[in-house]
């Protein structure tokens, strides 16, 4: 079974457009959305959830009433201002890094584990397909990222399915690293712009520390031919594959309103058959047998 992350230096990119294509190309994988933060793959693919696991990524402090002294050095010591002037933890401002707790003199401080999230095990008319959702204002995105991946693993060895497809969240921070760790290829969608060139570089950079095979499209390819070859250009100093580029069109706007993937709403325009042919190469690369 072969892993593939699609991933972007930031959002807005077309990561997920393409990614809901690829899962309906795909014939027999498995599509995991590891954007915990703010998933949006489950708009073109209305998966039916069929299995709904908590996930514990935090903890939060309670100061036992009975025993605690009122001495105030756990709010003294608190860096988050989690602890009120009466005694009481803000659940919304304790990061549950227990400093309170290791300072409190009669041990009136416990920890405990938080729902802070939760993680889906779902149905779409293309495959099974494995998501969550981080509760507002959590951390540890990185941790679910990971449960994200767990479950698609397991549901593509259940399933024999020869691909999982990842969509990781964008930029190179903590969630994206889970994503990509272990993958055997990491397709980074970019645009012809400044800002896409430079964070295709750092995303790259990642992909090459994480000794992650790296492929490119380019999308939008035709609103700046000269950036477009700048790309282009980069990536064959550099040995990197541009895998794809795909036409600007309005198309793929209108697919997004109307909740469809572009290659099903639009079989026969011209984007379409530019993701098609990006799918085959990348399954021929992959060496995997999901055409
Ligand atoms: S440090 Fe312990 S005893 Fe002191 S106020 Fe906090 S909970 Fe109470
Ligand atoms: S666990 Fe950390 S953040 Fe939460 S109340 Fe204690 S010191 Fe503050």
């Amino acid at each position: 079974m072969k892993q593939l992350t699609i991933l972007s230096g930031k959002g807005g990119t077309g990561k997920t457009t393409i990614t809901a294509s690829f899962a309906v190309l795909a014939r027999n994988a498995v599509v995991a959305d590891c954007d915990v933060d703010a998933p949006d793959l489950h708009i073109l693919l209305h998966p039916k959830i069929v299995k709904t696991q908590e996930f514990r990524g935090s903890k939060l402090a309670t100061i036992n009433e009975t025993k605690c002294t009122k001495c105030d050095l756990c709010r003294e010591k608190c860096n988050f201002n989690a602890i009120t002037e009466n005694l009481q933890i803000d659940p919304i401002s304790c990061e549950g890094c227990g400093v309170c707790s290791l300072v409190c003199q009669v041990s009136a401080i416990t920890l405990t584990e938080r729902v802070s999230g939760h993680a889906y095990i779902s149905e779409t008319k293309y495959g099974f397909m494995a998501h969550a959702l981080l509760n507002p204002g959590e951390s540890n995105s990185g941790k679910l990222v990971t449960l994200v991946r767990q479950n698609a693993k397991v549901l593509a060895e259940k399933e024999h399915a020869d691909l999982v497809i990842i969509d990781g969240s964008p930029g190179i921070g903590c969630p994206v690293i889970a994503s990509v760790t272990g993958v055997d290829a990491g397709l980074i969608v970019t645009e012809p712009t400044m800002s896409g060139i430079h964070d295709l570089e750092r995303v790259l950079r990642l992909l090459g520390h994480f000794n992650v095979r790296p492929f490119v499209c380019i999308n939008m390819h035709d609103i700046n031919d000269e950036n477009t070859k700048r790309i282009v250009d980069f990536c064959g100093e550099n040995g990197v594959e541009v895998i794809g580029k795909i036409p600007f069109n309005p198309i793929a706007t209108e697919a997004m309103v109307n909740e469809k993937p572009i290659v099903e709403y639009a079989s026969e325009s011209r984007i379409a058959k530019k993701i098609i042919e990006m799918w085959k190469r990348t399954v021929s690369a992959l060496k995997c047998g999901s055409q």
